[in-house]
């Protein structure tokens, strides 16, 4: 049996996990993550939209019957591979896969399901609801909340405001000021008015314990053997955008990369649909997701799939 240490049990962190386990029954998972729930972010315009619950977005960490969980946070990547934890021991693996998200700057409330309930309490009161972008690289969850809010509460003035947009990805504005109109959301550059409730929107960086990794972008191995990195600090190393499609993405390629491994001594990952391999195919999926966000329907289909994989784990 090889060992393999997860750090993170967020969309990319879980998914992996039940890739590989999918994939070979000759490794078992250590899932470091200092929640005793997962979290499934992606899922929280539901709950703003009125459609489920917030608790119906918490997957209980205890309940995993093929993974142990250790409660704790990672601080650094040591050699071996090992991870140090915060309670001051060490987690030695024949494979470790770093899956801490982003380091987000600034506030970042609904980034958790906790913090958006408490936040959307919030919104609940608020006259006028002002999303604030001060750094634009495309992150997916703002403007669905945007959309769930405007549908759920069409009284409310509801806009976003990009005060800083990068270069990169100026294409997009026009899209997305055309979609968002047509739910009744603007979307400008200019400053929010000083009423209403202000949310502000983190720019994003690499994760501290992956901010030196290199990523190999088909199996996401990083320079150190046996460390892979994937999901949100993965896809800024390899300056994609970070979304929870890509997670998904590098998660199967990983898991893949360390089956094959484990199963035939050699390394074989096939690539899947969103590689972001052709640049224009990739701008076309980019412009569509951005601006009209994730469909509440879509989001449906893929919490039912996420409730039953969670339960194979
Ligand atoms: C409201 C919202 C809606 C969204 N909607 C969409 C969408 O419709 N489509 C889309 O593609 N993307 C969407 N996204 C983006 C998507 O959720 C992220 O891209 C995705 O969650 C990234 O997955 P991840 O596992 O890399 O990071 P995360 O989901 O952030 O998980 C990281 C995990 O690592 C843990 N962790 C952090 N530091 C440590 C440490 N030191 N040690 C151990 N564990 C640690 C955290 O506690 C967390 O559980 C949305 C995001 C939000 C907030």
């Amino acid at each position: 049996m090889v060992r393999v240490v997860v750090v993170g049990g967020g969309i990319a962190g879980i998914y992996f996990t039940y890739k590989l386990l999918t994939l070979t029954k000759k490794a078992e998972v250590v899932l470091v993550e200092p929640n005793p729930y997962h979290n499934f972010v992606i899922g929280v315009p539901m709950a703003y939209a009125g459609l489920i619950n917030f608790s119906d977005l918490l997957f209980p960490l205890s309940s995993l019957k093929r993974v142990r969980h250790v409660r704790d946070r990672a601080v650094s990547l040591d050699a071996g591979p090992s991870i140090r934890l915060e309670r001051a021991f060490t987690l030695r693996g024949d494979y470790i896969v770093l899956a801490p998200g982003a380091y987000k700057v600034g506030t970042a409330d609904y980034w958790t399901v906790e913090g958006a309930e408490a936040l959307y309490q919030k919104i609940v009161r608020a006259p006028a609801v002002r999303f604030v972008v001060s750094e634009f690289t495309p992150v997916m969850g703002f403007q669905e909340l945007a959309y769930s809010i405007k549908t759920r509460f069409p009284e409310k003035d509801v806009s976003i405001h990009l005060v800083y947009i990068s270069d990169d990805y100026l294409f997009l504005l026009e899209p997305w000021r055309a979609s968002a109109a047509r739910v009744g959301v603007q979307v400008s550059m200019d400053p929010p008015p000083p009423d209403g409730l202000h949310i502000s929107v983190p720019a994003v960086r690499p994760h501290p314990i992956a901010h030196d990794l290199e990523v190999n972008p088909a199996t996401m191995e990083t320079q150190i053997e046996r460390v892979f990195l994937i999901g949100d600090s993965s896809l800024l190393r390899l300056g994609l955008p970070p979304v929870g499609w890509g997670a998904l993405w590098q998660a199967s390629a990983a898991a893949q990369a360390i089956a094959s491994e484990v199963e035939k001594g050699y390394i074989e990952v096939e690539a899947e649909e969103w590689s972001a391999k052709d640049p224009d195919k990739f701008r076309q999926w980019l412009t569509y997701r951005m601006t009209t966000g994730t469909p509440l329907a879509h989001l449906k289909g893929l919490y039912d799939l996420w409730k039953k994989l969670f339960s194979t784990l």
